[in-house]
């Protein structure tokens, strides 16, 4: 059945383990790919050019924010990310539903732009949880930690516009609950009305 690709927009404050959640969700459901963002940032150690960030310059960012390419662009901790209209407008026609691993600044810009986008926010079970994985992963430093730690709140307080809050205590449940939004979200008669309209001659 034909039709348009979703594009699922997924925040979180940092440390809740959004992306160990995308990765596997990706590799579960094989319609869905990871929507590939432009940064500023320096690649970290094992990350590839065009399969985990276009790493750019400030001036072509810059370029391309002057020009419009970008659905939604955003600096976050110093750095600028953007996610570009041609990805999405490529996704969409071909029918492959997009994973967007994006702060709530493009999360806010998505949702006035684009109509149909399903959003979800991650959460710990709670601050101390967060504390322990910023800890374990071992891949910041403590200042870096504690910044992250007082951004948290107000960062949750932004949940209440998602369409769904999953609470990734258990990783294998949040896992299910995941899975459970792409499977609904699916079926949604908006998503599939045209296709059954098409094929039972219902117009
Ligand atoms: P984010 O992308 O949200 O910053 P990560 O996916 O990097 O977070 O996860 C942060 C740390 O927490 C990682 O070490 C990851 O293995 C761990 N983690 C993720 N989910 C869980 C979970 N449900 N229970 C325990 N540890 C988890
Ligand atoms: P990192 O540098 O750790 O990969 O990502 C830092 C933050 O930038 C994360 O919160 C991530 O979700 C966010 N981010 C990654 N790509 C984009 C993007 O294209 N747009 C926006 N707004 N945020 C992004």
């Amino acid at each position: 059945m034909k039709r348009d690709g979703v594009l699922y927009i997924i925040s979180a404050p940092s440390g809740a383990g959004k992306t160990t959640l995308c990765k596997e969700i990706i590799d579960i459901f094989p319609h869905l790919r990871h929507s590939v963002s432009y940064t500023t940032r320096q690649p970290r150690p094992g990350e590839v050019h065009g399969k985990d960030y276009y790493f750019v310059t400030q001036d072509e960012f810059r370029r391309m924010v002057e020009e419009g390419e970008f659905a939604e662009w955003a600096e976050v901790h110093g750095n600028c990310y953007g996610t570009s209209i041609r990805t999405l407008e490529e996704c969409r026609t071909i029918g492959v539903d997009l994973i967007l691993d994006i702060d709530i600044q493009g999360a806010r810009q998505l949702k006035q732009r684009y109509e149909g986008g399903v959003f979800i926010f991650i959460l710990p079970p709670s601050y101390e949880e967060l504390h322990r994985r910023l800890n374990g992963r071992s891949s910041d430093s403590d200042d870096v930690i504690s910044r992250r730690i007082d951004a948290a709140a107000g960062e949750i307080r932004e949940s209440r516009w998602y369409d769904y809050i999953i609470i990734n205590d258990t990783f294998s449940r949040a896992v299910e609950e995941l899975k459970s939004v792409v499977i609904a979200e699916k079926c949604r008669t908006s998503r599939v009305l045209e296709a059954v309209t098409e094929i039972f001659h219902i117009g």
